[in-house]
């Protein structure tokens, strides 16, 4: 097969969909790979470095989308590329549909075949392509709030970890998933006090097993969350209630209570936000005060570090794209059932029943 590597053109996405070891697996297979100029720099792979690992560096992702079987991306495939993408060809990338009726109509119209890295699944039901992402933010988020609680940025002035013989910061964690384990564990890791809240008991009983001591797993409730938002030096909210919005957790009167200088680190931000007082920023402007309290609230913050973002992410995607590559979208989807999950639009027609429901169309 022949597999392209486009370069992402979304703003401030600086990651690429294959690093030059992908690449050099890749051709191992006996597939030829096609990476479009500068599409690793942003990521610190220069084109030297995919051509060592036997790829053909092409020129625009015109000639991409025209010669190649399958085309990789991070992002979905924006507006100018929608009239490059040739009826059976394979898109695998990071879609979302169900977020735009536009990206969704226009693929329809391309014919093509989309496999979508957030729905597929792995043996456990997880979503691997979505849990490296988490991983990289719930880490992220510990580091920035250990950098907006300096006085320097607007925060209290404060060391997560404090000194001997001075008390650490309180960290609450609100979502004991995957973004807040990894939260809890580096804010843990830096001598933080933090209370890790989830709503599943199983959950926690999981995490008091495997949580260093400095950190206290607790049932969530709006009381609980009241009474430690008080507390608290720093917030990081970490929820998921599949298919919906994030809940509001931390009220507009809650913020009231808490101390002037704290930081909300609002992880869930790209489901709308577990805050009230939320609302986007961007990597540029990362930051906004709200009754005193600093809010960090950047949707897509493993764009910040795209070195350890794109080899994270690609640990996960390529041996998904090893096996379509191998067999094909058709058999590899017969043959593993988390393909199969993955694919959302097959020749003109949705077969992903989220992304039918979202828009009132046949599945
Ligand atoms: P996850 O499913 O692994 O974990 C979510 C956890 O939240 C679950 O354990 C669930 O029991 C818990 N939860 C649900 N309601 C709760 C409540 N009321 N109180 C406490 N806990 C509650 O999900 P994840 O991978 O950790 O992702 C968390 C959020 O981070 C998602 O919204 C995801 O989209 C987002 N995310 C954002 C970025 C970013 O760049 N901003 C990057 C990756 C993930």
């Amino acid at each position: 097969m022949i597999v392209g590597i486009l370069k992402e053109i979304k703003i401030e996405e600086n990651r690429v969909c294959m690093t030059p070891a992908g690449v050099e697996v890749m051709r191992g297979r006996g597939h030829e790979v096609l990476v479009e100029t500068d599409a690793g720099v942003g990521s610190g792979f220069g084109n030297d470095a995919y051509l060592d690992a036997g790829a053909e560096i092409v020129a625009s992702a015109e000639e991409i989308y025209a010669r190649a079987d399958m085309v990789m991306h991070v992002k979905e495939p924006q507006p100018s590329e929608y009239p490059l993408i040739r009826t059976g060809q394979i898109v695998f990338t990071y879609f979302h549909f169900a977020a735009s009726e536009q990206l969704t109509r226009a693929f329809m119209e391309t014919g093509a075949v989309a496999v979508a890295y957030e729905t597929i699944v792995g043996k456990d039901n997880s979503l691997p392509l979505l849990t490296p992402m988490s991983e990289v933010a719930g880490r992220m988020a510990a580091q920035q709030a250990a950098k907006y609680v300096e006085r320097a940025q607007g925060g209290r002035g404060i060391l997560l970890g404090g000194v001997p013989g001075v008390q650490p910061a309180t960290v609450l964690v609100i979502g004991g998933g995957v973004v807040g384990t990894h939260a809890a564990q580096m804010a843990c890791g830096l001598g933080a006090k933090v209370y890790l809240l989830d709503t599943s008991l199983e959950r926690l009983r999981h995490l008091s097993e495997v949580m260093p001591k400095n950190c206290f797993p607790m049932m969530s409730s709006p009381a609980v969350i009241r009474e430690l938002a008080r507390e608290a030096d720093v917030v990081i909210g970490a929820v998921l209630v599949h298919g919906a919005k994030a809940p509001k957790l931390i009220t507009r009167e809650m913020l009231a209570t808490m101390k002037r200088g704290a930081v909300l680190v609002d992880v869930a931000i790209d489901q709308g936000g577990c805050f009230e007082t939320s609302r986007p920023t961007t990597h540029t402007e990362p930051t906004f005060v709200v009754d005193g309290v600093l809010h960090y609230c950047v949707a897509n913050m493993p764009g910040a570090v795209p070195l350890t973002s794109t080899v994270a992410l690609t640990n996960a995607t390529l041996p998904y794209a090893v096996e379509i590559a191998d067999k094909g979208w058709h058999q590899a989807a017969r043959d593993n059932d988390g393909i199969r999950a993955g694919l959302n639009i097959v020749a003109g027609q949705v077969v992903y029943q989220g992304v039918a429901e979202a828009f009132g169309i046949d599945c």
